[in-house]
């Protein structure tokens, strides 16, 4: 069965019924934070992406509408594209003995359980990649599309930077189902953040050189696996103050998790910008100008 770990399947409905909903919410902050990470780049980059920002921060939800209606990559079905449940593959924390060769890992756990257990840092390396080649086609006669193909992959890398930077992405027990706490998956990365995204005390962006992008997703999904039982329990003493996840559940969730949310948004913004930074590196600085208006 599918994990509908951001909710989008029932895009539909919300596009039906009007008014926003929790299934919408998950994909706006995707693009909240995109549109942070854009506003945060360094001034010789910048101003190529942020002449296309409303495009970009749109399209870094795309990858979730992905699995609405079945696409699939090089890698196999979308939805496993978006987790590594780090913490149910029997090793020891902090998860140094998961490989981190694609071949490797499906060799150590087999095809049919690594692909359960997701592939976040192979897909995020690929799309990279991607980026990396794109950057050196811009402005070349023979590569018209490259600098619109390079923002639309910028926006795809971002979906999954982020979503690397999510408790629930990194573990087995990614909606609070093992634990009775259903449905914590979105209650934490949708609502709970869009509810208080005017109070967050968030770090300005910070860019890092990133040396090798799977390893960097791969560390970051071992810090953010480190929040789940903080998370689990945030949760926990919120709905056991207040049944019902009403208006005073989250402010009880928002003031247990706040420190969370904040880590780990600032945290995402920071890593986006840099990763696109590092891409651009890669490829060599090309020049990236900004067209005209038309
Ligand atoms: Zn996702």
């Amino acid at each position: 069965m599918k994990r509908a770990r951001m909710f989008v399947i029932v895009v539909a409905t919300v596009l039906a019924c009007g008014p926003a909903s929790p299934a919408a919410w998950g994909m706006d902050v995707h693009r909240w934070i995109t549109r942070r990470a854009i506003d945060g780049l360094p001034a010789d980059i910048r101003p190529f992406f942020v002449a296309k920002r409303d495009f970009i921060s749109e399209h870094a939800a795309d990858p979730d509408l992905w699995r609405v209606v079945g696409l699939k990559g090089n890698l196999g079905e979308e939805d496993p594209n978006h987790y590594l449940d780090l913490d149910i593959l029997d090793e020891p924390v902090p998860f140094t003995n998961v490989p981190r060769d694609l071949a490797a890992f499906v060799n150590r756990y087999g095809a049919d359980r690594a692909t359960r257990m997701g592939r976040l840092p192979w897909r995020t390396e690929e799309i990279y990649t991607r980026l990396v080649n794109t950057f050196r086609d811009v402005g070349k006669p023979t590569a018209p599309y490259a600098a619109d193909n390079s923002r639309y992959l910028v926006a795809v890398l971002a979906h999954y930077v982020e979503d690397a930077h999510v408790p629930f992405h990194a573990t087995g027990n990614h909606d609070g189902q093992l634990t009775g706490q259903k449905g914590i998956h979105s209650r934490f990365e949708s609502e709970l953040v869009l509810r208080n995204l005017n109070r967050l005390r968030l770090s300005p962006v910070a860019i890092r050189p990133v040396a090798n992008v799977r390893d960097f997703i791969f560390d970051t999904l071992v810090t953010s696996q480190s929040f789940v039982a903080a998370a689990l329990d945030a949760d926990r003493k919120a709905v056991t103050a207040h049944p019902g996840y009403d208006d005073a559940y989250y402010a009880a969730f928002f003031s247990h998790g706040r420190t969370i949310v904040e880590t780990r948004i600032s945290d995402a913004s920071s890593a986006v910008a840099s990763v696109v930074m590092s891409a651009w590196e890669a490829a060599g600085r090309p020049r990236l100008p900004v067209e005209p208006a038309r």
